[in-house]
C-alpha cells in the first residue's frame, strides 16, 4: 500500500498561481528517470502558453539514452527546451541562463523572472543551493522539506535574471497507479507511505523487462529468475537478508533491492522512456502472480492532511 499525506496542496498551487503573472519563465523540474510520473498534472495548464525550460535532474541516475530521447520529445513542443543535469554541478547556472534568455528574445533588454517549479525530492533545493553557490535551501532525502523563501540572480546588468523566492512545490498524479509506484521506487514518495514490497516487486518487474543483464551482474546471479518475487528471493539471499531458519526477510531483500535502484548501484536506470509498452498499455503487475499483494486495486491513496 502507497499513502500519500501531501498537505498544503491547494495552498502552494494558489501560491504558484499568484506568482506566475510575473514570470518571464519556469523552470520545470522533473525526474530524468521518470519525466512523465514526476511531473505536475496542473502545471501544464497553469503555465498559459508561458516559455518554459524542463530540467531533468538526477541524470547521474537515468539511463542516457532514454533521457536523449524523452529530450527531444519535449523539444517539439513550442516554447519548450529541455537540459538533463546533475543538480550539484556548479555549470548549470550558466546553462539555465542561456537557455532561459534564448526562450525569451523579446524580453532581450530586461532582467528576467523566473519560478523553479517541480514535485517533492525532484532536487529543487538541492538545485537552487547550487545556483546560489552556498546553501540557501534545506535538502533532503525525504520528500517535501523545501519550506523557505529564496531570491538570487544570475548573471549581471539587463542580462541577469532573478530566480524566484521558493521553489513551487507541485505535487505528482498519484491516481495512475504505475506512475505512483515509479515515484515510489524512485524516492518521490515518503518511505513511510510505501509498502517496500509492492515497491520492489513493481522495480523487479521492470528490471527484468527492460535491463536483465544489470541483474545478472550486480547480484552475480548464474541466470534470471522465473518471477519477481524468485528475484527478490534470490537478492535476499545473495545479500544475507535472512530470517531465523534461513528463510529470505522478503522485507528487507526488498528494502535492499530498492536502495540499490535508488542509489545508482543497479547502473543507470530509467523508469519511463518513450514508445514503452508499459506507458501506453499492459501494468508491470500483468507479469506478477494473482495473489501477488500488489494486485490490490486500491493501493494507492491520495489524502490530503
Ligand atoms: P526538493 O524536495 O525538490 O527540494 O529536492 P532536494 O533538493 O531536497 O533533493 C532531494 C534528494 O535528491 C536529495 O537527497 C538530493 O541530494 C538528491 N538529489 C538532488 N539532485 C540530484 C542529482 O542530480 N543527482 C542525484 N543522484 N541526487 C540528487
Amino acid at each position: 500500500m502507497i499513502q500519500w499525506y501531501p498537505g498544503h496542496m491547494k495552498k502552494a498551487r494558489d501560491e504558484i498561481v499568484q506568482t506566475l503573472p510575473r514570470v518571464d519563465v519556469i523552470i520545470e523540474m522533473r525526474d530524468a528517470r521518470l519525466p512523465l510520473s514526476s511531473r505536475n498534472p496542473v502545471l501544464g495548464e497553469l503555465r498559459q502558453g508561458r516559455p518554459c525550460l524542463i530540467i531533468l535532474s538526477k541524470k547521474d541516475l537515468a539511463d542516457p539514452v532514454a533521457t536523449a530521447q524523452w529530450i527531444s520529445a519535449f523539444e517539439k513542443e513550442e516554447g519548450i527546451r529541455a537540459i538533463d543535469a546533475e543538480t550539484h554541478d556548479r555549470s548549470i547556472g550558466d546553462r539555465i541562463l542561456t537557455i532561459c534568455r534564448k526562450l525569451t528574445p523579446e524580453n532581450r533588454r530586461r532582467p528576467l523572472k523566473a519560478m523553479i517549479v517541480g514535485i517533492p525530492n525532484v532536487g529543487k533545493s538541492t538545485l537552487l543551493n547550487t545556483l546560489a553557490g552556498r546553501r540557501v535551501a534545506q535538502v533532503g532525502n525525504q520528500p517535501a522539506v523545501t519550506r523557505t523563501q529564496q531570491t538570487l540572480t544570475l548573471g549581471k546588468g539587463p542580462g541577469k535574471m532573478d530566480i524566484l523566492d521558493t521553489p513551487g512545490i507541485l505535487w505528482p498524479n498519484l491516481a495512475d497507479r504505475k506512475g505512483a509506484y515509479r515515484l515510489a521506487v524512485s524516492g518521490a514518495i515518503k518511505d513511510t507511505a510505501m509498502d517496500y514490497r509492492e515497491a520492489a516487486l513493481f522495480a523487479a518487474v521492470h528490471m527484468m523487462r527492460h535491463y536483465p543483464l544489470l541483474l545478472i551482474q550486480r547480484y552475480g546471479l548464474d541466470t534470471l529468475p522465473d518471477s519477481p518475487a524468485l528475484l527478490l528471493e534470490a537478492i535476499g539471499r545473495r545479500k544475507g537478508c535472512l530470517l531465523k531458519g534461513g528463510v529470505v526477510d522478503d522485507h528487507r531483500a526488498s528494502e535492499r533491492f530498492i536502495h540499490d535502484f535508488r542509489t545508482g548501484q543497479l547502473g543507470r536506470i530509467s523508469l519511463e522512456r518513450p514508445g514503452d509498452d508499459d506507458l501506453q498499455n499492459p501494468d508491470p503487475f500483468d507479469d506478477l502472480d494473482d495473489d501477488s499483494p500488489a494486485d490490490k486495486q486500491d493501493s494507492v491513496t491520495d489524502r490530503p492532511v
